[in-house]
């Protein structure tokens, strides 16, 4: 428990911005004093239905606080944050990070001037169907992950792979314990005038590849990741919230975490059986854990579940991926 509540400020109270707006409101380890947004009709919108104040500068805002999200467009993200860091504010800036590398650096090497958390939205890293591959002794040899969205304006102003592919590069660089070694792309811009599709393969120095299709020019969301290491298969549903668990033993009454139903089969001569196992998720809110855990951090009880660090490197391969793209198209 919190003894001080935390003094918190929204910045950009779009789409997303007035769910962190809501979940600070009711969350009891943080105060919202209030939000600021360039659109003044969307700030008064939020304002008025959270009962909190509208401040009319970013500066007016910073003054009363100690820490803000910041929920802009990511071409803003620089600019909002470099304000706050160099008045020691600690930032939540939802994903990316930045719209370039070098602002990302810029950004750590401040925080770390200033000893204020940068914490990011990489959110799908408290996905209850990712978490649960905790208790399978995960440790991928390939990994596929598809990432489909329908269109919508919110988001272009990056590309597609610094838009949707960052959550999912994100994701491979936690579960893969290695060094990046190579990395091939492709992609094309389809409806806007930046990447809208693209393909990534990345190996890693352990001998791990990894192939990501991002793409948000879809019929329906998809969200899905496949692992495969030896004696194991992982399916995960991130939009559904659901992993299902394939493991290969030698032991038919092996039990694992989940429902565990154990498939009888034979494999070259000798018995061996595929266990499937279907774990409950929990159900929470993870915005909602996301917001908390930032709060948690500033207050030293726990650590940023996503880095700044975290977030640079993920944009790093990123940037790399869209580079070869853009390079291949000219
Ligand atoms: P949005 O366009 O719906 O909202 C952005 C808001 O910021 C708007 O109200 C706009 O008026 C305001 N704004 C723009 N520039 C500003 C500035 N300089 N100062 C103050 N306000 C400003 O966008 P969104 O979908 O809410 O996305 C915002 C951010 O959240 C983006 O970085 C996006 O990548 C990220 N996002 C993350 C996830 C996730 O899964 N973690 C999902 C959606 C969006």
């Amino acid at each position: 428990m919190v003894k001080e509540r935390v003094k918190i400020g929204v910045i950009g109270v779009g789409h997303l911005g007035q769910h962190h707006a809501k979940h600070y409101k009711n969350l009891s380890s943080a105060e919202l004093i209030g939000i600021f947004d360039e659109d003044k009709t969307a700030g008064e919108l939020i304002s008025e239905k959270y009962k909190v104040k509208l401040f009319n500068s970013i500066d007016s805002l910073i003054d009363e606080v100690e820490a803000v999200s910041v929920v802009t467009p990511t071409k803003s993200h620089y600019k909002i944050s470099k304000l706050c860091i160099q008045n020691n504010i600690h930032v939540f800036i939802e994903k990316p990070i930045t719209a370039t590398l070098k602002q990302a650096d810029s950004l750590l090497k401040l925080s770390e001037k200033s000893k204020t958390i940068i914490q990011v939205g990489h959110i799908e890293r408290l996905n209850p169907a990712l978490i649960a591959l905790k208790y399978y002794n995960v440790n991928p040899k390939l990994i596929e992950i598809q990432r489909l969205a329908p269109y919508t304006a919110r988001g272009t102003d990056v590309p597609v792979v610094l838009d949707k592919m960052i959550h999912d590069i994100d994701i491979i660089l936690s579960l893969v314990n290695s060094k990046v070694e190579t990395i091939d792309a492709s992609g094309l811009s389809i409806l806007t005038d930046s990447l809208d599709i693209a393909h990534a393969r990345i190996s890693f120095q352990s001998g791990t590849v990894a192939s990501i299709m991002s793409s948000r020019i879809a019929k329906d969301d998809v969200r899905k990741i496949k692992l495969f290491q030896k004696d194991l298969y992982a399916t995960i549903d991130l939009l559904m919230e659901s992993t299902e668990i394939y493991k290969v033993t030698n032991d038919r009454n092996h039990q694992e975490k989940g429902e565990g139903l154990s498939i009888p089969f034979q494999y070259k001569s000798k018995n061996r059986y595929i266990i499937y196992d279907k774990p409950n998720l929990p159900k929470y809110d993870s915005l909602k854990e996301e917001l908390n855990n930032f709060i948690l951090s500033i207050r030293g009880i726990e650590k940023p579940i996503v880095s700044g660090q975290d977030a640079k490197d993920a944009l790093e391969v990123a940037t790399i991926i869209e580079r070869k793209i853009i390079r291949d198209i000219k």
